[in-house]
């Protein structure tokens, strides 16, 4: 039986990224559009909806969808979805399935990077593995004895909550001193802000700040890039820390876009993690093998799975 191809779609806070892909599970270039944050759930499906339209071809055979939010394992309905302005329940996988004709899976963009990197990346052939994915937010994929771990309310993985700063910046989700605040392009871009306006008692200055990408090709001439930069580093290294201690695993991966900085990210991460870590080796931590593009990966390989449900069906009904 031939796979069909399927197209991936990973919704982020900042942009969408979707890509057609083939039997291989390896996705095309893929094509980015900003998301409409502000247009509310209706311009997220719009969006969607148009993006798949273009990529689709005669042999597209289903959808998969990566979302940064709660998901309802098996229904394709987000319950929460912060970064995309989602707060009540939307049946994205229905509405958009009604829409398009295809099968659509909707799956949390972080556990579709880390099923990405399980099967076809850098964590391919381990049982544990930590799954990193600092973007806009910041959040893990725990890979634990070959099962992607979703926890009672499907909210395992909030890595980025972990606190690492006693009584350090508020955090959007309410706490204090978490990692996102410090490690995330959300985070370091509203310091950078916070820190830079020209008379720092007034108002915050309305620029939005740098992007990750900006803020990394500032690091040799600007020293408050510099010092963010080595910072969110830290707070990486410090929750790492914490998730070793409790998983044990054979590596962690770094991807999103944060890991398209490579070494400027990975080994001051690899130090820090050392550091906090007196009596055992820190585990192996490499950069991902699709950067930003794990959630679309991902996407892609959650697409399959009505397909492959439907196979076996068909397998079984011949047998
Ligand atoms: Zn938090």
């Amino acid at each position: 039986v031939v796979l069909a191809e399927v197209v991936a779609v990973d919704i982020g806070g900042t942009s969408i990224k979707a890509s057609l892909v083939g039997p291989r599970g390896l996705p095309s270039a893929p094509v980015r559009l900003p998301t409409p944050v502000g247009g509310g759930p209706a311009a997220i499906v719009d969006a969607v909806a148009r993006v798949v339209g273009t990529l689709r071809t005669p042999g597209t055979g289903a959808v998969g969808c990566a979302v940064p939010g709660v998901v309802e394992p098996g229904t394709g309905v987000v319950r929460r979805a912060a970064n995309l302005g989602i707060v009540d329940d939307l049946p994205l996988g229905p509405v958009l399935a009604d829409r398009l004709g295809l099968p659509v899976t909707v799956e949390h963009d972080v556990r579709a990077a880390c099923r990405a990197e399980s099967e076809l990346g850098a964590a391919r052939s381990v049982g544990d593995a930590v799954v990193v994915v600092a973007g806009t937010g910041l959040a893990a994929g725990l890979l634990v004895g070959g099962r992607v771990v979703t926890g009672t309310r499907g909210a395992a993985g909030e890595f980025g909550h972990v606190p690492v700063v006693p009584g350090g910046e508020p955090c959007a989700c309410g706490q204090r001193g978490c990692a996102e605040a410090y490690a995330s392009a959300g985070g370091l871009r509203r310091r950078y802000r916070d820190r830079s306006g020209p008379d720092r008692s007034g108002p915050a200055p309305s620029a939005p700040g740098p992007t990750a990408a900006e803020l990394v090709s500032r690091l040799d001439d600007d020293p408050l890039a510099r010092a963010l930069w080595a910072e969110a580093c830290v707070a990486l290294g410090r929750a790492l820390v914490a998730t070793t201690a409790l998983l044990d695993p054979a590596v962690i991966v770094l991807a999103g876009g944060l890991s398209l900085a490579g070494p400027l990210l990975a080994d001051p991460v690899r130090a820090a993690l050392a550091d906090g870590l007196a009596w055992r080796e820190p585990p192996p931590v490499v950069l991902s093998a699709f950067g930003d593009r794990a959630g679309v990966v991902g996407a892609g390989l959650v697409a399959r799975d009505p397909l492959r449900t439907a196979e076996r069906r068909v397998v079984s009904r011949c047998g």
